[in-house]
């Protein structure tokens, strides 16, 4: 399903893809200008973390980014597909087949294992037990927690309930991973794995959009965005950091 090569649309195609997004709630004097003509292009393998103090719109942009709601002007296209010319039943077929989404509080089921709720979004896409299960097992492996995968969540650390709850948002043939301050409730050693998580997804050629209040964190992104009063202020390609230094992953 990624792009690449299999139309010849070359290898300029992004993962996603804003044009001039707006979102306005409510009408009239109650009129809440959310985004304002946000334009953001995000390539396979990518990582774009989103900056901004709280009301600037960085969680409307994910939900629009996600399908899960529509702006009131402008296009957004994933996998180069314009959302706006796709019925609602390819919109939520996208949703569970394509989109990852993460949020701060892990929202892991607690009668299920790691590896049963990382497989969950296969079985609730009519993919069978097995096979879900096989997929939910590699996705934890390949972010490094396969010795966790019979735990449930409550014999899980916080910092690996959101691996976790990653390893789910990637599971299968996900290619674009939302995550809205996955590592607002971690301390900064458990904050740092979910971040080399993230990247870890990328270099298998996930496009991920994080918004995160932590600069360092921002630090690890391909690019950080920065968003005020519902408009695009800065995009900024982060300095080498320490750890590139060290020769480590960023
Ligand atoms: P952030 O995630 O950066 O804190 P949000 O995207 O949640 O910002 O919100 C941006 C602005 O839009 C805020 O002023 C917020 O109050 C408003 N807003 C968000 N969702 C709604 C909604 N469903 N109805 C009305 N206003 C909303
Ligand atoms: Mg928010």
């Amino acid at each position: 399903m990624i792009a690449s090569g299999e139309e010849d649309r070359g290898d300029t195609m992004s993962m996603l893809e804003l044009r001039r997004v707006s979102k306005v709630h409510g009408q009239g004097a109650a009129e809440v200008h959310a985004l304002r003509e946000v334009s953001l292009d995000v390539d396979p393998g990518t990582m774009v973390a989103v900056m901004g103090p709280s009301g600037s719109g960085k969680s409307t942009l994910l939900t629009i980014a996600g399908s899960l709601e529509e702006p009131t002007s402008g296009q957004v296209l994933v996998a180069g597909q314009d959302l706006a010319t796709m019925s609602r039943n390819d919109k939520a077929r996208l949703r569970r087949q394509s989109i990852g989404y993460v949020f701060q509080d892990f929202n892991l089921l607690p009668g299920l294992t790691a590896a049963e709720n990382v497989a969950l979004p296969l079985e609730l896409d009519g993919v069978g037990a097995r096979r879900a299960r096989e997929a939910g097992l590699r996705a934890l492996d390949g972010l490094g927690l396969a010795d966790r995968a019979s735990n449930y969540p409550d014999q899980l650390s916080g910092g690996e309930r959101q691996r976790v709850a990653i390893a789910r948002a990637v599971v299968g043939d996900r290619h674009l991973l939302l995550a809205d301050e996955p590592s607002g409730a971690l301390d900064s050693a458990n904050a740092e794995a979910v971040m080399r998580m993230i990247r870890t997804a990328c270099k298998r050629g996930i496009a991920a959009v994080v918004v995160t209040h932590d600069a360092q964190l921002a630090s690890r992104a391909d690019r950080v965005v920065h968003i005020r009063d519902g408009r695009i202020v800065d995009q900024t390609v982060p300095a080498p950091g320490p750890d590139s230094l060290l020769g480590q992953d960023r």
